[in-house]
């Protein structure tokens, strides 16, 4: 279930270009356009989900699967005896710009206030 107008869904099917780093029949990841460290890369499912608000139990094994995908590429970047972020902003509150899930994958640097 897909949503043309999304642009996280064009990535997923290749109508929207992005630097992906991965992908497999549940997720991909791509390079953030806007980075906000050395490394930052946003993991996505590849059906189309809103954001956690609308997570079904039945998406459970997907949204483990997105941190499985982190793990993977965080070694394979280099970053997972530093240390790394993985950030899910959700609703406007929270700093949701794009409704579509995605985790973020922030490293490569150190980052010293957790909240601000
Ligand atoms: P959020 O604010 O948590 O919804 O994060 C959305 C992220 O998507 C931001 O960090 C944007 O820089 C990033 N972004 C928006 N459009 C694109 C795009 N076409 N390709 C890659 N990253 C994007
Ligand atoms: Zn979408």
């Amino acid at each position: 279930m897909n949503d043309k107008n999304c642009v996280f869904c064009n990535i997923v099917n290749g109508t929207q270009p992005a630097k992906i780093v991965f992908k497999n029949d549940f997720a991909t990841a791509f390079w953030d356009i806007n980075p906000v460290a050395p490394v930052h890369i946003l993991i996505i499912p590849n059906k189309h989900i809103e954001s956690i608000n609308h997570l079904q139990v039945k998406d459970t094994l997907l949204l483990g699967n997105l941190f499985q995908v982190a793990k993977n590429i965080a070694k394979d970047l280099n970053i997972d005896k530093n240390g790394y972020r993985l950030v899910i902003n959700t609703g406007p509150d929270g700093g949701q710009s794009i409704y579509h899930l995605h985790l973020h994958l922030v490293g490569g640097k150190k980052f010293v206030q957790v909240f601000k």
